[in-house]
């Protein structure tokens, strides 16, 4: 479904993204690991065409992405920061993406009252933002995001400002939920738990390279070198 070849982003000459290729399948849950400053979020930029290219290509589909308008691409992406819109309702901002994709108010009803059910939140719709907890909000942004059915989901650091337990809670749900709509992800996490628990395939970052892409159990079992077994908290 996508494929980066050679992706390259230099902020003032330091590759951020160093020649990096990568290739997601239709259906498949890719996690991206890595420290911070490892290029993790510039990646998903890239993909989203939110950062463009010094060098290399975005392929969707086989298509190549360099002339597709940000918001023509078949992407949806969730923040590391969710920013959900305070001034919206949750209606408002779950179905904020459908209005820029040209759906009608009666058509937007029927689909946010079906993404809020998804996600946990029936009935949700007339709340304020502010009225939501942490958990909530995640959960209204990812309805946002998977609104418009994008053929790929990004999810930076989607459950980044929550407490632990919810975390591994809602880890549980979102691959449940994925696997359910089929959806094909690439998240960014630095938790390590949370990758394992919901990827098919993990992909550990450094210094805007690609340190190694396997199962869940291939990493772990067999890290490629001493950088990725540091990082997953080996002695050596
Ligand atoms: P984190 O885990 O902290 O979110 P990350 O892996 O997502 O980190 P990126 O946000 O991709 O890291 O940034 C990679 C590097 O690129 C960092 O050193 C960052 O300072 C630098 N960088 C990112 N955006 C810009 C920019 N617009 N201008 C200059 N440098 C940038
Ligand atoms: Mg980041």
């Amino acid at each position: 479904l996508l494929s980066l070849q050679a992706a390259t982003v230099r902020f003032g000459g330091r590759a951020v993204l160093d020649a990096v290729g990568l290739d997601v399948a239709e259906h498949e849950i890719v996690c991206v690991l890595g420290p911070s400053g490892s290029g993790k979020s510039t990646l998903l930029r890239a993909v989203a065409g939110l950062q463009p290219l010094d060098c290399g290509r975005v392929l969707l589909d086989g298509r190549d992405q360099a002339a597709v308008p940000v918001h023509r691409r078949e992407v949806g992406l969730m923040f590391q920061d969710h920013q959900l819109f305070p001034q919206r309702d949750v209606a408002g901002n779950v179905g904020f993406g459908l209005r820029m994709h040209g759906a009608g108010r009666s058509e937007r009803a029927a689909r946010v009252g079906e993404l809020l059910e998804l996600v946990g939140l029936p009935g949700a719709g007339p709340r304020a933002v502010a009225s939501l907890s942490g958990g909530e909000q995640q959960r209204v942004a990812l309805a946002r995001a998977l609104a418009p059915r994008p053929r790929l989901l990004m999810l930076d650091e989607p459950l980044g400002q929550l407490d632990r337990s919810l975390r591994e809670r809602l880890v549980v749900e979102l691959r449940e939920l994925f696997g359910r709509l089929g959806t094909t992800v690439l998240a960014v996490t630095h938790d390590q738990g949370e990758a394992f628990a919901l990827a098919d395939r993990v992909v550990v970052m450094r210094d805007g390279r690609i340190a190694q892409s396997g199962t869940p159990l291939e990493v772990w079992q067999r890290p490629a070198d001493a950088f990725v077994a540091r990082f997953l908290g080996f002695e050596n």
